[in-house]
Order: structure tokens, then C-alpha cells, then sequence
């Protein structure tokens, strides 16, 4: 049992997947006064996202099949729809956009990221979606049945997902992207150039080193303009440019912020008492890399989440050290990736010829991350390995 700080009221900000798992570690580590969850959504428990760009758009899965589970009785008062719009630290009073205000000695905040808004002439016309939530996941799906000419502007993690099911189901998918070799940045020259033939093999027209100049129609996309003159049909077109951590209603709170909110190696955020940050929206000193970093990806979100909630709660040892991890599913490749990109990548095993890789990317002599396609029990291996050897040697 923690030794616990006497706090009577705590708002959890932000009611997906860390606001749940931080809620849920208050419990578990014995926090029994008044608990609100705050939710920007109306769904919970919460909708998971990996699926939404998986199983849920490939219509293998209904919506209700990515509800999170609960695994602690939370015992909390549930506001949903109704997101915060200010936190008044002297007040100790959150007030939410209906005017409706929540009393706290404690916060957490898990308010995540929001997609990043394509600018650019017609980005406003009808036809030209985003992917972040269920709804998107949905209307997506509606339209998919309609056998549209798909344009993906953005060939990351979620542009990439998108194609692969939009190809699986038949539709013709040309994906754009300013980078002359999308994924590079997380996956390394190699596996990056290997899944960006993957798209070309299964029928994707991919577009790269090159941007968007306008989308182009009456009131519907018609078209979309590169910025090389050329011009691509097209029904719909779905951006996926990035997120922005969501911290606009954090302005003027005297919560430091810089790229999402800067917390210290504990979570807590600066400048300010009392306040803690986690997943998407956070940016926190990692005491395994003795630097500041701000992780994207759903594994982070649960255990800084539950790190968190305890840091909150009281002396939470010592600072929340993460090797990044992440995985994507994309046509038949399930790729995996531990720790970050090093200068130099090498084949450890198998070989792209055999669709079954894994990848060591080192500085010098020493691994700092390991990738792997379509082979989890040794991904695994070297995982541990890696999280072992990074552990044992903190960056001061
Ligand atoms: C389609 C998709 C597929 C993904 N696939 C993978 C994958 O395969 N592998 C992987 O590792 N990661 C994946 N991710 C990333 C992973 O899902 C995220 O890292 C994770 O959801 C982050 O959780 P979070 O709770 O920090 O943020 P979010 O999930 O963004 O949740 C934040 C919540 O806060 C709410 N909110 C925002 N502002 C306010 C406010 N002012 N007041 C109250 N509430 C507010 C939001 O509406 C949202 O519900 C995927 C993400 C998406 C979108």
C-alpha cells in the first residue's frame, strides 16, 4: 500500500484508454475518496482505437467488440460529452463546457491528441474525412460500401492501416505523401521500403515526395491537386497527417506545456501541484533515455497511465522509465518495433524474401531498437533483452 496523499476529490480528464487504466490503478492502489471521469465522447467504457483502423474497418468486428474492459470497480462519477474547458488550479475547479463545474485536490490529465487538420484550398468540402474515433471509423465504413476512389493523404501508421483494409475490401486507394520514403523516421530505411512495396503490391497507387495543393470540387471532392500540378479523381479523401497533443483547454492554467503537457520524470506536470499527465498528451522526462519524450502509442498510454496514478497518490519511486513499443497490422505483415531508431539498421534474422524479419537498429556496438515482421516470439526475446540492457544502464 502506498503511502497516500490525503486527497478527497480526483478528476481523471479524458475517458479513453489512460484515463480509464489511470482511474482504475487510483482504485487499485487504494484511492477511496471521490473519483470523476471527465469525457470529451459519449462511449464507455471506452471504444479501443487499434482496432477502429483493423477489424472494426475491415467489418470483421463490430464497433462493440473494441469496447475496452473494465478490470477495477471504479466506483466514479461519469461525465461524458461534456469536455473540460478550464482548469482553475486556485480554485482546485475544473469547469466543463456546459458551464458544469468538478471539484478536485488531484488531476489527472489524459486528454490525448487530436488529429492534425489538412490546410490547404477545399480541405473543408464534403467527402474529406479524418480518422481518429468510432464515428470516423463508422462513417468510413458507410462510405467504403459505396465503392469510392479513395485518396490517403498521409502515408503513416494510419494512412498505411487504412490502405491495407480499403485494398482488402476492393477499393482503389492512391495514398500521397510529402516524404520520399513514408516510415522511415520509425522504422528504418529497410522495413519502411519494404512495406511501402507491400502497398504497391497489393494495389495501392502510392505517391510520394509529393503534397497536396488543393482538393478540388463543387460541393463534393471531385479532385485533388498535387503540388506537382498533377490531379488524382477522387470520392473521398481521408487525412492522416499527425495528431497535436489536446491541450488547448489547459491554456493559462499555469500547466506547462511545450510539446503536450511537460511533466518530470514522476509524471507530474510543471509548474504546477497536484496535476499529473498521461499517454498521447504527455511529455515527461524518460529516465531510460535522460530526455524529454512524448509517446503516441497505445502500450505507453496504459502503463504511464497506471504509473501515474500512483505518482499522484504518492511517492511514486523512481521515474517512469519506458522503451517505446508499438506494433501495426497492415495486408498480412504484423509489424513490431522496441526501443528507438539507432544509425545503423541490420538484418538479425530471416529475410524480407520470407516476409519473416527481424531487424536490430544499433548506435556503435550498442542495440537500441528492435523491429521485427511476422515474428513475435523472437520480437519478444529481443524485446526483453533490450528493455533488460536499457533498465540497467538509465541515462543521467
Ligand atoms: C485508429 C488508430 C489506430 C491505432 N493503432 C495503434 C496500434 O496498432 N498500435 C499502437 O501502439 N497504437 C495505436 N494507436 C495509438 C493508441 O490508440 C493511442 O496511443 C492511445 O489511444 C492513446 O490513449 P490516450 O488515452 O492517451 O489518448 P486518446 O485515446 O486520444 O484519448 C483521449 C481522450 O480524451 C478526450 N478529450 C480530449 N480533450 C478533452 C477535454 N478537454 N476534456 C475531456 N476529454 C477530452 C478525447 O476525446 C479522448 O477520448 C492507434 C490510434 C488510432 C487513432
Amino acid at each position: 500500500m502506498l503511502q497516500m496523499r490525503d486527497f478527497e476529490r480526483i478528476a481523471v480528464v479524458g475517458a479513453s484508454l489512460a484515463g480509464l487504466r489511470g482511474a482504475e490503478e487510483l482504485r487499485r492502489a487504494g484511492f477511496g475518496g471521490e473519483l470523476t471521469l471527465v469525457g470529451a465522447e459519449s462511449h464507455f467504457p471506452p471504444i479501443d482505437r487499434p482496432p477502429l483502423s483493423k477489424e472494426v474497418l475491415a467489418s470483421q468486428w463490430r464497433l462493440e467488440d473494441a469496447r475496452l474492459r473494465l478490470f477495477e470497480e471504479l466506483n466514479a462519477t461519469t461525465i461524458l460529452d461534456d469536455p473540460a474547458a478550464e482548469l482553475d488550479l486556485a480554485r482546485r475547479t475544473l469547469i466543463l463546457t456546459s458551464g458544469r463545474s468538478v471539484r478536485f485536490d488531484g488531476v489527472m490529465i489524459a486528454t490525448g491528441a487530436a488529429v492534425r487538420h489538412l490546410r490547404c484550398p477545399g480541405a473543408d468540402l464534403s467527402g474529406v474525412m479524418y480518422f481518429r474515433g468510432p464515428e470516423d471509423c463508422l462513417a468510413l465504413v458507410a462510405r467504403l460500401a459505396e465503392g469510392p476512389r479513395i485518396v490517403i493523404v498521409g502515408a503513416g501508421f494510419i494512412g498505411s492501416e487504412i490502405a491495407a483494409v480499403c485494398r482488402g475490401r476492393g477499393v482503389a486507394v492512391t495514398m500521397i505523401d510529402a516524404a520520399s520514403l513514408p516510415l522511415e523516421p520509425q522504422l528504418g530505411s529497410d522495413i519502411a521500403s519494404y512495406v511501402m512495396q507491400q502497398h504497391r503490391r497489393h494495389g495501392v497507387e502510392l505517391r510520394t515526395g509529393v503534397g497536396v495543393q488543393a482538393i478540388e470540387g463543387d460541393t463534393r471532392v471531385r479532385q485533388v491537386r498535387l503540388t506537382d500540378g498533377e490531379t488524382v479523381p477522387a470520392d473521398v479523401v481521408i487525412v492522416g497527417i499527425g495528431v497535436t497533443p489536446a491541450t488547448g483547454w489547459l491554456k493559462g492554467s499555469g500547466v506547462a506545456l511545450d510539446d503536450g503537457v511537460s511533466c518530470d520524470q514522476h509524471c507530474r506536470a510543471l509548474g504546477v501541484d497536484d496535476v499529473v499527465a498521461a499517454g498521447d498528451v504527455a511529455s515527461w522526462l524518460n529516465p531510460a533515455y535522460g530526455r524529454t519524450m512524448r509517446v503516441e502509442h497505445w502500450t505507453n498510454a496504459v502503463e504511464q497511465a497506471e504509473y501515474a496514478a500512483r505518482s499522484l497518490l504518492g511517492d511514486p519511486g523512481p521515474g517512469y522509465s519506458s522503451v517505446p513499443f508499438f506494433w501495426s497490422d497492415q495486408y498480412d505483415m504484423h509489424l513490431q518495433s522496441a526501443g528507438i531508431r539507432g544509425e545503423v539498421d541490420e538484418i538479425a534474422d530471416g529475410s524480407f524474401d520470407t516476409g519473416k524479419v527481424v531487424v536490430e537498429s544499433r548506435i556503435g556496438d550498442e542495440v537500441v531498437g528492435v523491429l521485427a515482421i511476422n515474428w513475435r516470439g523472437r520480437f519478444q526475446r529481443l524485446r526483453r533483452a533490450l528493455t533488460s540492457a536499457v533498465m540497467a544502464s538509465p541515462r543521467p
